[in-house]
């Protein structure tokens, strides 16, 4: 029996498609949506709506970015030829956020998992490689310390190894199969600074 009005349901259903998002949670935010002033709810569908349009992966290191190129890759600041792997834009984010990493990235869209039917061809790896043409001193590797996440740096290594690039991990101060994005700031760094050369 549908107890709410049919729009209702429709939005539910569709909040509750979200990750993390429960039917109860999908619930409580289909009512707090219902109830919000007009201009509010215009404001959250119009941003929903901008991102989606706007938001595209840099052309270089593949995060996301409403520009052609993000303004990481864009900065003179920056050191082009240190290139941190990461597996997804949070992790970026995460690194970003300790402030103290000066190079750029190269965000791969997941990992390599034999389990899920992910393999190599299915996250940026090629894209790592082409930019690897013009000239790299290091190529850090920070995916997560899960199954996943260390066969894609064995991999990554061993594509990179030929290339006499520099490829080191970062250290695994990162509790094993933890998500980058949780883990302080302060384990981050130690994690980066005592990376090893693989
Ligand atoms: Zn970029």
């Amino acid at each position: 029996m549908d107890y709410y009005s049919s729009q209702i349901t429709k939005l539910i259903e569709e909040l509750s498609k979200l990750p993390g998002v429960g039917a109860k949670s999908a619930q409580r935010l289909a009512f707090h949506i219902v109830n919000m002033p007009k201009e509010q709810a215009k404001r959250l569908a119009d941003t929903i709506m901008d991102a989606k349009n706007n938001v595209r992966y840099c052309k270089e290191c593949f995060t996301l970015t409403d520009s052609e190129c993000c303004p990481i890759c864009r900065s003179q600041g920056r050191d082009h030829k240190t290139i941190m792997v990461v597996e997804n834009t949070r992790d970026l984010a995460a690194y970003e956020k300790t402030g103290k990493f000066e190079g750029v990235y190269h965000v791969l869209h997941g990992a390599i998992s034999p389990m899920q039917g992910i393999g190599p061809n299915d996250i940026k790896l090629k894209e790592l490689m082409q930019r690897l043409q013009a000239e790299v001193k290091e190529v850090i590797i920070a995916t997560n310390s899960s199954l996943e996440g260390e066969t894609t740096a064995m991999y990554i290594s061993k594509l990179i190894k030929p290339t006499g690039i520099k490829v080191s991990r970062i250290a695994s101060g990162v509790p094993v199969g933890g998500d980058l994005e949780y883990i302080d700031e302060v384990t981050l760094l130690r994690a980066l600074e005592g990376r090893v050369e693989l």
